[in-house]
Parts: C-alpha cells; sequence; structure tokens
C-alpha cells in the first residue's frame, strides 16, 4: 500500500514530504498510461505523476494518426479508447512529390484511425485510473533518487511550489522526447543507451484546422517532402472538415520555420482557403533507433523517452503503448521476486526488439540516407517504386521484388537506375542489420559485444551512403 509520512504532520519545517508506492511512472502519455495500468491490473500500488494540470493533461502535439489500434495492449480496453476515433476509414496514403509532378497512393497495411488525439489522452488516463492507478497531476519531476549502489528508488519533484519525494521500488520513465530524468540519474554501472544527442530528434509542430468545406482526400494520409531532404508536411483528416496539419524535420537539417513554412503550405491548397485554426502545438520526437538499453537498476524507460518510434514515420503511439506493457509486466515480475535488478529487468529490453525495436532500428538506414541524398533525387527514386512495396518498405522495414515487378521498376524509374541500385546495396544492409537485432543479447553483460558488431554493420551503411555517422 502507499504511505505517505507527512502528509499530516503539523511541522512543516525541514523534511519534504514522503510518498512510498511500489512504483511511479513519470508521465501521463501513453507509454506511462499503458505501463501504469498494467502494474495496476497485476496488484500493484503505482501513481503516475504529470506535470500538466488536470484539465491539460493528455493534450500532447501528434499527427493523430494511430496505427494498429486493432491490436493494442489489453491493459487498457480498446472499447474505452475508440470513441477517441474520429476517422476509421484511412486506408491509404498519398504521396504528393510536386517534383516529379507525381501523386503516389500507397496502401496502409493494418488497421489505421485518426483520432481526436487529446479526447484519447483523457481516455487513456481514465483508463489508467480505472485499473487503479493514482494520478497527481502538477507535479514536476525534478530529479531522481538512487541508492550508492546505482539503483533508482524513487524521485524528487515539485508540486504547488512544495518538494515531494516518492520512494518507490522501480521507477518507469514516460516523461517523453528528451526525459529530464536521464540527465539525472547516474548510468554508470547500468547498460542504458546514453548514446543520445539533439541530433537524433526531429522537430515537429501541428495545427488541427477546421475547413469550411469536405476534403476530397477523407480517405487518405497525405504527406509532401519538404524542401528539406529528412522533413515533410502532413495533412491528416481527423473528419471531412477537420484536418490534422503539420510539418517536421530532422534536426541536422537546416531548421524549418515550421510555422511560417506550414502557413504557406496552408496558403498553396484550396481546400483549405477560409480554414480556422482550432488547436497549435509542437514537440520534438526521437527519429533514431530505439535506445540499445532503456534498463538500469530499479528503472526503465519508455516511449518517446527510449526512442520507441517509426524513425520514417514518427509514429509513435502503437511503439509507447507496447513499451508500456512489456515495462509494466516486467516490473510485476521484479517485484513478485523482490529483485530490481538490470538482470530482472533485462527481459523488457528483449520484448521491445523482438516486436518493434529490430524494425525500427533497420528502417532508420533509410533515415541516414536520407539525409545523404538530393531531395529531388530521393524522390525521383521514391515515384519510380511500386507503391505497395514502397507500403512494405515503410512499416515493415523489408521488402522483395520477384523478377517481374522488378522488370516493371527497371522501366518506370529509367534515369534512376544508378540510384536503385544504391538502394538495393542500403537494403541489404538494412536487413543483416535487422537481422543482427534477431540476436538481440538474453543478459546485459553480452551487450556490448553484440553492438560492436553492430557497429561494425553501421560502419558499412555509413560508408555506402556517404551519410555523416549519427551515433
Ligand atoms: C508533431 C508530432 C506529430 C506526431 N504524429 C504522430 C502520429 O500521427 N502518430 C503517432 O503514432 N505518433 C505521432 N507522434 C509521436 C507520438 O506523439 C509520441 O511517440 C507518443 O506520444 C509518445 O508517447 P509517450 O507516452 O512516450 O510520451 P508523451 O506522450 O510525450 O508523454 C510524456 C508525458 O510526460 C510528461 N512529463 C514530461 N516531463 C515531465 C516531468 N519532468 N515531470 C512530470 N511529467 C513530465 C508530459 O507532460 C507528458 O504528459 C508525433 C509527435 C509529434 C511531436
Amino acid at each position: 500500500m502507499s504511505t505517505d509520512e507527512n502528509d499530516t504532520a503539523e511541522d512543516s519545517s525541514a523534511s519534504p514530504r514522503t510518498r512510498s508506492v511500489d512504483v511511479v511512472v513519470v508521465g501521463a502519455g501513453t507509454s506511462g498510461c499503458y505501463a501504469a495500468a498494467t502494474i495496476a491490473n497485476a496488484g500493484y500500488d503505482v501513481t503516475i505523476v504529470e506535470r500538466k494540470p488536470e484539465e491539460e493533461a493528455g493534450h500532447i502535439a501528434c499527427g493523430d494518426a494511430l496505427k494498429g489500434a486493432d491490436a493494442f495492449p489489453e491493459a487498457i480496453p480498446k472499447s474505452k479508447i475508440e470513441p477517441a476515433f474520429t476517422n476509421t476509414e484511412v486506408d491509404h496514403g498519398r504521396f504528393e512529390i510536386p517534383q516529379e509532378d507525381t501523386v503516389l497512393d500507397i496502401p496502409v497495411p493494418g488497421e489505421l484511425a485518426v483520432i481526436d488525439r487529446w479526447e484519447y489522452g483523457r481516455l487513456i488516463i481514465e483508463g489508467a485510473e480505472e485499473a487503479g492507478a493514482d494520478l497527481h497531476y502538477d507535479t514536476v519531476v525534478q530529479d531522481v533518487k538512487q541508492d550508492d549502489d546505482g539503483t533508482v528508488t524513487g524521485i524528487v519533484a515539485k508540486h504547488d511550489g512544495e518538494v515531494v519525494e516518492y520512494d518507490a521500488d522501480i521507477v518507469i520513465d514516460g516523461a517523453g522526447s528528451l526525459s529530464l530524468l536521464q540527465d539525472k540519474v547516474d548510468f554508470s554501472d547500468a547498460t542504458f543507451d546514453t548514446n543520445v544527442s539533439y541530433q537524433h530528434f526531429s522537430s515537429a509542430y501541428r495545427e488541427v484546422v477546421e475547413v469550411p468545406e469536405p476534403v476530397e482526400w477523407s480517405d487518405a494520409l497525405v504527406f509532401k517532402p519538404a524542401e528539406v531532404a529528412a522533413g515533410y508536411v502532413w495533412y491528416f483528416p481527423r473528419t471531412e472538415t477537420e484536418i490534422n496539419a503539420g510539418l517536421g524535420f530532422q534536426m541536422t537539417e537546416e531548421p524549418m520555420k515550421l510555422v511560417d513554412d506550414l502557413k504557406k503550405d496552408l496558403r498553396e491548397r484550396p481546400e483549405f482557403e477560409g480554414a480556422e485554426v482550432i488547436d497549435k502545438l509542437g514537440a520534438a520526437l526521437p527519429t533514431r533507433r530505439p535506445y540499445d538499453s532503456a534498463t538500469a537498476p530499479g528503472y526503465m524507460a519508455v516511449g518517446d523517452a527510449a526512442a520507441h518510434v517509426n524513425p520514417t514515420t514518427g509514429g509513435g503511439i502503437a511503439g509507447a503503448a507496447y513499451a508500456g506493457k512489456y515495462a509494466g509486466e516486467q516490473a510485476a515480475i521484479a517485484l513478485d521476486a523482490g529483485d530490481v535488478s538490470e538482470e530482472l529487468l533485462w527481459r523488457y529490453n528483449q520484448r521491445v526488439m523482438d516486436h518493434f525495436g529490430g524494425r525500427y532500428a533497420s528502417l532508420d538506414v533509410y533515415n541516414i540516407l536520407s539525409t545523404a541524398v538530393d531531395v529531388d533525387d530521393l524522390m525521383g527514386l521514391i515515384a519510380s517504386i511500386p507503391g505497395e512495396k514502397l507500403a512494405e518498405a515503410l512499416y515493415s522495414g523489408t521488402t522483395s521484388f520477384g523478377p517481374v515487378l522488378l522488370a516493371q521498376t527497371a522501366a518506370s524509374s529509367y534515369g534512376h537506375w544508378s540510384q536503385i541500385y544504391e538502394f538495393f546495396k542500403i537494403k541489404r544492409l538494412a536487413d543483416e542489420l535487422l537481422a543482427h537485432y534477431g540476436r538481440y543479447p538474453s543478459r546485459p553483460s553480452a551487450l556490448e559485444g553484440w553492438q560492436v558488431e553492430r557497429d561494425r554493420i553501421m560502419d558499412d551503411i555509413y560508408e555506402l551512403t556517404g551519410a555523416d555517422p549519427k551515433y
């Protein structure tokens, strides 16, 4: 049970108020809510601390496209979040390539919904509470507590100007991109991945816009390359008349003037004439491979805090939900065993890599490629590849070409043959990388050896693409 040692104390002079819980989860986003619901369902005492006030919680900068909703973890029942699915008719991506005067329709595999993101955010918080998690709003985490042996034992936060400490057997960091907790934990005795730089992130901004007339493409996610290679503009229809319009770029590129560039694009599209902006938000998101390890003794990072995002699409909701589930289940196992060491938490890393981490790491190869090529060349190449093959490449990280398709592609891609040849060599290395992630180690002590071989494959990728090393 949770305790609140100084809650009723008359003497507020010295020691801060201290609460004790089994698990404290930082952040009431997707990863935090799914982790907390999983832990509460297992019968443990869990508190989510969220820096935002209750009215603002769940309001997250997002493109609002939710992929794989049909197979979301059950810790929060699907029926709970379904009311936020405002458009379930989307079945393809519409790839606009002005440089080639081309529009490509690319099927989106699996179930996809465009959602009212804030409503979804509120519903998952409710779902976590219904599972038994406590929510503490207006609580900004500022530091972590750590034993001499490196085990994380809690957090220090500020609520209403007062310092509040939370002692916990396990801390789950769901604080999103550039999580402050990771600046505070001393990871020197852990495998936790600290090879992280701002260039691994994208800066993104979106507006929710109401248009006077229904758009023609309400069954499509519309993508358009930005003027920089590793950037794109998107239009995702929440309904026929409510559009999530946004754009983002990898921070290795010349910064885009996000607000102005979006305004310019909106002005150029007749369907946005007379449109009204009803919400705006911007944020950073990781567009890199997942952290090699997201564990330390007594500590696991989930979702954006561990780069669980598809680095080619920026889709991170599904990864966050699953990371939350896996971390929550591993937390319950560790609590049952009375052992929060990295050896015991390690299985969490394995499940992430096995489910989507390896795939996202191999997709990152195409992200690296995009920073090293001219945007017009890249668009010419994309325009020449059959749509269904692009879809496979975008979502599964690999694709195969039969002889007939190969011949068709060769015919339609005249002028891009040398790039296609380079692309195939890169694809082979991306496949090799994926296979290597399939051999992700089963214990922390084997991580270093595994990383040496992975880095060798990455060196070949940098050499072939001519890109600057990303890690
Ligand atoms: C512009 C944009 C568009 C995107 N579009 C899509 C899309 O269309 N589809 C998709 O699947 N993904 C999209 N993503 C990515 C997706 O939004 C994230 O991957 C996902 O929200 C990650 O969830 P999370 O729980 O890890 O982190 P978050 O949702 O960021 O939640 C983190 C929470 O932690 C809280 N917090 C942070 N620091 C502290 C602190 N110190 N103390 C207390 N609380 C703290 C925050 O207030 C927040 O509530 C987009 C991202 C951006 C920026």
